[in-house]
């Protein structure tokens, strides 16, 4: 495949631009190679500059449920652009969003925009301890909740993929007061809480962890961390940026039926533009100014574009069918995969949940990874092979062993039937040598 055209970007916007990306996620440093540069996305597919076409299963890491330029969003930001970009002031469509999303979200009393996933747990964060006045937030290893200060303890994504061990410029302060325990370990949350539970403000997790390749709760997990929070006062917050209107409409909380207080929200809500939210319990919720002391604000925050975007694209997730439709095509990609794994000797295990996709490069795993440190056993040289010779086949997946992958209403049948031809050459590729 030529890659003149990227390769020549790349070159270009390493001069300028640390490591020539604005996400650390979009270099390809942990697979080989230089980073595609993207040009445009319809359906399935993306095209990067120098013409080349894949069958596109990051979605630009979550957001782009409906495929890439769904037409029903596209003519959604068209209209409100005419009527102007940008205005500070209240809009109907904030109103019009806020009222789907807690209709989606019963344990979302009130809702406040702001422009990433990142900017939302922060914030979250600070409405944790202006409510509780306590400063301590627990996470657990191996969870990506953005970048700010208080999360990038043993986080993953990016922290993951190239193996950060803790992020230099994080003041010791900040992560005095971040407590971290493994995912699924209920024992060691408990420990944690004995020992200073009047000190957390709140436990924050990722209900479906998909940030360090993907780990499910096991069974009793979050119910367990519901009722760890109730009995030490702290308040339990899911980061749904992912899992969020992904896992159905009414997210993980929905699906695995626990009520948490506050919960964070990005990608999906925005069907492709910078949105994120945070919300919860209307009595935590109206700390927040201007109704209380907890300060929170944004000048684009409920931008009329992103407004419009999140607003098309939760109604077009509000078909009936959709979700079901989804997971069974995402069904179709797992066996499809499982039969390709035994078929080349096992080097990796597939799991998924809904349209969340995972292939986990231990060769001959009998049980799905349980948390970061399972995880991190992956053959990260053998996926950056592997990761490589599918995309030489026009699949593009993520370029991390740590990373998920995502199945989109873009997709159709013939397009994961194409995907699973590809792996099976990828993997042969890859076996043989
Ligand atoms: C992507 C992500 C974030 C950060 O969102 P940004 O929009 O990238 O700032 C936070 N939490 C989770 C679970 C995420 O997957």
């Amino acid at each position: 495949m030529r890659r003149e055209r990227s390769n020549k970007l790349f070159e270009r916007a390493q001069k300028f631009i640390p490591g020539g990306v604005n996400s650390p996620v979009r270099a390809f440093k942990a697979v080989g190679g230089n980073p595609i540069f993207v040009s445009r996305g319809e359906g399935a597919f993306i095209h990067d500059a120098d013409g080349n076409r894949y069958i596109d299963f990051v979605g630009s890491w979550g957001p782009l449920i409906l495929g890439h330029a769904p037409a029903v969003v596209l003519s959604a930001i068209a209209r409100a652009a005419q009527e102007g970009t940008s205005f500070g002031w209240a809009t109907a469509r904030e109103v019009e969003l806020a009222e789907r999303v807690t209709q989606a979200l019963p344990s979302v009393e009130r809702v406040r925009f702001v422009n990433s996933g990142t900017e939302a747990t922060m914030s979250a964060l600070r409405v944790a301890r202006g409510f509780t006045g306590r400063d301590r937030v627990l996470k657990f290893s191996g969870c990506y909740h953005g970048h700010a200060d208080a999360f990038l303890a043993e986080a993953g994504s990016g922290v993951a993929t190239l193996g950060i061990p803790g992020c230099a410029g994080v003041p010791q302060g900040a992560a005095q007061d971040t407590l971290t325990a493994p995912y699924n370990d209920l024992q060691a949350v408990e420990d944690l809480l004995k020992a200073q539970g009047d000190k957390v403000a709140a436990i924050i997790v990722e209900p479906v962890a998909c940030n360090m390749g993907l780990v499910l709760p096991a069974p009793g997990f979050l119910a367990g961390l519901r009722a760890l929070c109730d009995r030490f006062g702290a308040l339990l917050i899911f980061d749904e940026v992912i899992t969020g209107f992904r896992l159905g409409l009414s997210g993980a909380q929905g699906f695995y039926q626990i009520r948490p207080d506050l919960s964070t929200f990005g990608k999906i809500i925005g069907g492709g533009l910078p949105v994120g939210a945070y919300g919860g319990r209307a009595d935590i919720m109206e700390k927040i100014a201007p109704l209380g002391p907890v300060y929170q604000a944004g000048t684009l925050s409920g931008n009329p574009l992103a407004m419009a975007a999140g607003i098309a694209t939760l109604e077009a997730l509000s078909r009936k069918g959709f979700y079901a439709d989804l997971d069974s095509l995402a069904g179709r990609l797992e066996q499809g995969l499982r039969a390709l794994l035994t078929k080349h000797g096992n080097p990796a295990r597939v799991d998924r949940v809904q349209s969340i996709f995972y292939l986990w490069f231990k060769k001959d795993a009998d049980h799905s990874p349980k948390d970061y440190t399972e995880i991190k056993a992956a053959d990260a040289a053998l996926f950056g092979r592997f990761f490589n010779a599918l995309l030489n086949h026009g699949v593009a997946i993520a370029p991390s062993a740590f990373e998920v992958g995502f199945v989109s209403a873009g997709h159709t049948q013939t397009h994961i039937d194409a995907t699973l031809t590809a792996v099976d050459h990828a993997l042969a590729e890859v076996m043989e040598r």
